[in-house]
C-alpha cells in the first residue's frame, strides 16, 4: 500500500531540545508533507509519530523510553502505525532504541533527516525496522522542504555542527564538524521567506558567529547581518547563539548600524569562574565576557543580553560561584536560562573529580535564580512607560477573556502581554504600538488601549490561512500545508 492509495496518513513530531531540533521538526514535517502525509489534527492518534530528541537534556533517555513504552499499546490496537525516533539521542544510540523498544519502525540520525519518508516506506514494506544513521551532512537541511510553524517568524540556519569541544556538551559528537552554507543561499531563504510574508528571521547556528570558518572567511557572520539589512520587507532579524570567545567587535557594529537587526544578544556565560570555564574547555575568561557586554551596551544602550548559565559544574567551589554571581551582577542580564549541572554519559565531564553533592549544586542554584528574577525585575521595571512597537504573536503568553489581552514580543524580544484598542484586534503577525505601564520579572504588561495597529502581510496570511483551516473537512490536509504554517515565534534557548 502506498500512502496515496487510501485515506491519506496523518503524522505527529513530537519534538524536545533546542532550536535546531525546533527547525529540524520543520523539515520533518515538510519531508512527510511532501511524502503525502497530513499533519493529524489535535487530539487525533497519527498513524506515523516522530521523536525528534535531544541528548543534552537530563534523563532524556528515560523520557524517550517512557514516552515510547506508552505508545506500544495504541500501536499494537492500530495496524500500520508507525513510529520513527530521529535527533540526537537517536544518533547517538543508534540501534540500541530497536533493541529497547523493538516495537519502533524507523531509527534516523541528525545527518541524514531526509531520509525519513523512504526509511518508512522500507519499514511498511519490509515489516522490519529500519536503523540508518550517517556519520556526516549528506546534504544541508536548509534545502529540505519545511513546513514552517509560524507565518511570520522563521528560523534561517547559517550552519549546522560545531568545532569546539566543551567538555559538558555532547553535540559535537552528535552533530559533526560545523558546516557553514553559502551566503547567497542563507540570502535566498531570507528573501523567499520574506516574500510570504514573513516579518522576522532568526538566523541559526550551533555558534551562530563562527559562520564563515568554513570558507575562510572571519568576518562573514557580521556581513551577513549587514546584507540581511538590505533584504526590503525584512523587519527584525535576530540570531542565536554566539560563542564568546569568537564575538568580534564587526558584529557589535554590524548589530548598531542595521536597523532591521535587533537590539537583543543571547550569549551563553556558563560560568563566571575562569577555573571553571578552562574546565568546561570555553576558551574566553569572564573578563573578555564582560568586555564584550560593555562594548555591546555602548554602541547599543537599549540591548537585552540574556545567557545560559551552568550551576554546579564538577569541581566548582563556592568561590567559583560567588565569581558567576559577580558576573551576572556586572551584566544585568536580561534574563538567563539557568541549569544545574547533571552528568551526560559521553562527555568528559561525566567522568571529572569533583563531582559537586546535588544539595549543594540545588542550594546555589537557588541563590542565583533569585538573583536574576530581582535583575531581570529591575531591568523590566526600567520599561514602564516606554512606548513600544509588539509583534503579535499567536500560541504565546495568555489568551485573556476577561482582559482582553494579547500578546508578542517587543523588538528587544521581551514578551509583552497588551489590551488591544476597542474594534478589530491586531491578528498575530500584525503590529502593535503600546505603551508599556507595568513591569513582572518575566514579562512586561501595557494595559492602556494599543496605540496604533500597523496591518501587515503577515497578518493577511494568518488570517487567511485561519478561514482556510476552519473550512477544512475533518481528515482532509491541513489547510496551513506548504511551505509556511501557523504557530509561535518563541526563542528557545541552545
Ligand atoms: S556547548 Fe556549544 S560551543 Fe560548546 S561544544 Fe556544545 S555546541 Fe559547541
Amino acid at each position: 500500500m502506498t500512502v496515496t492509495e487510501e485515506r491519506t496518513r496523518t503524522y505527529e513530531v513530537r519534538t524536545y531540545g533546542c532550536q535546531m531540533n525546533v527547525h529540524d521538526s520543520e523539515r520533518l514535517s515538510g519531508l512527510l508533507e511532501d511524502a503525502g502525509y497530513a499533519r493529524a489534527a489535535d487530539g487525533e492518534q497519527a498513524d506515523v509519530v516522530v521523536f525528534n530528541t535531544c541528548a543534552v537534556r537530563e534523563n532524556a533517555d528515560n523520557r524517550l523510553y517512557g514516552n515510547l513504552g506508552h505508545l506500544r499499546p495504541v500501536k499494537a490496537g492500530r495496524p500500520g502505525m508507525q513510529i520513527a525516533v530521529g535527533g540526537c539521542l537517536a544518533q547517538k544510540d543508534q540501534g540500541e532504541i530497536v533493541r529497547r523498544a523493538p516495537w519502533v519502525d524507523v531509527v534516523f540520525g541528525t545527518h541524514n533527516i531526509g531520509s525519513l519518508p523512504v526509511l518508512l516506506e522500507r519499514a511498511r514494506l519490509a515489516e522490519e525496522a529500519q536503523v540508518e544513521i550517517k556519520e556526516s551532512l549528506e546534504v544541508f537541511p536548509s534545502t529540505l522542504p519545511t513546513r514552517r510553524e509560524s507565518a511570520y517568524a522563521a528560523w534561517v540556519s547559517v550552519s549546522v555542527g560545531c568545532n569546539n569541544t566543551c567538555t559538558f556538551c555532547i553535540v559535537p559528537s552528535l552533530r559533526g564538524k560545523e558546516k557553514d552554507r553559502r551566503p547567497g543561499d542563507v540570502l535566498g531563504e531570507v528573501r523567499s521567506l520574506v516574500e510570504l510574508g514573513v516579518l522576522e528571521v532568526t538566523l541559526l547556528g550551533q555558534n551562530v558567529n563562527t559562520y564563515g570558518v568554513e570558507f575562510g572567511d572571519r568576518l562573514a557572520f557580521g556581513k551577513l547581518l549587514r546584507a540581511c539589512g538590505g533584504v526590503d520587507g525584512l523587519e527584525r532579524v535576530r540570531f542565536t547563539s554566539p560563542h564568546p570567545a569568537a564575538f568580534t567587535d564587526d558584529v557589535i557594529a554590524a548589530m548598531a548600524e542595521t536597523p532591521n537587526v535587533m537590539h537583543q544578544l543571547h550569549m551563553p556565560l556558563q560560568s563566571g569562574s575562569d577555573r571553571v570555564l578552562k574546565a568546561m574547555r570555553r576558551s574566553y575568561r569572564a573578563e573578555r565576557y564582560l568586555g564584550i557586554i560593555e562594548r555591546v551596551r555602548t554602541a547599543m544602550p537599549d540591548a537585552a543580553i540574556s545567557t545560559d548559565i551552568i550551576v554546579g559544574f564538577p569541581g566548582e567551589t563556592e568561590e567559583d560561584f560567588q565569581a558567576t554571581l559577580d558576573v551576572v551582577r556586572a551584566s544585568r542580564f536580561a534574563n538567563a536560562f539557568t541549569f544545574q549541572y547533571s552528568i551526560r554519559p559521553g562527555t568528559p565531564a561525566a567522568t571529572m573529580d569533583g563531582q559537586v553533592p546535588k544539595e549543594v549544586v540545588q542550594e546555589r542554584y537557588e541563590r542565583l535564580v533569585e538573583l536574576q528574577n530581582a535583575i531581570s525585575w529591575e531591568e523590566n521595571r526600567a520599561q514602564v512607560g516606554r512606548v513600544l512597537e509588539v509583534l503579535v504573536a499567536e500560541g504565546e503568553g495568555r489568551k485573556d477573556e476577561a482582559t482582553r489581552r494579547l500578546s508578542g514580543r517587543a523588538p528587544d524580544n521581551r514578551l509583552v502581554h497588551f489590551t488591544p484598542a476597542e474594534g478589530e484586534p491586531p491578528r498575530p503577525g500584525d503590529m502593535a504600538t503600546v505603551e508599556v505601564t507595568y513591569a513582572a520579572p518575566h514579562h512586561l504588561v501595557a494595559d492602556a488601549p494599543a496605540l496604533k495597529v500597523r496591518r501587515t502581510r503577515a497578518g493577511d496570511a494568518w488570517a487567511a490561512r485561519e478561514s482556510a483551516a476552519c473550512g477544512a473537512a475533518p481528515g482532509s490536509a491541513p489547510a496551513a500545508a506548504g511551505p509556511v504554517a501557523l504557530g509561535m515565534p518563541v526563542l528557545r534557548r541552545a
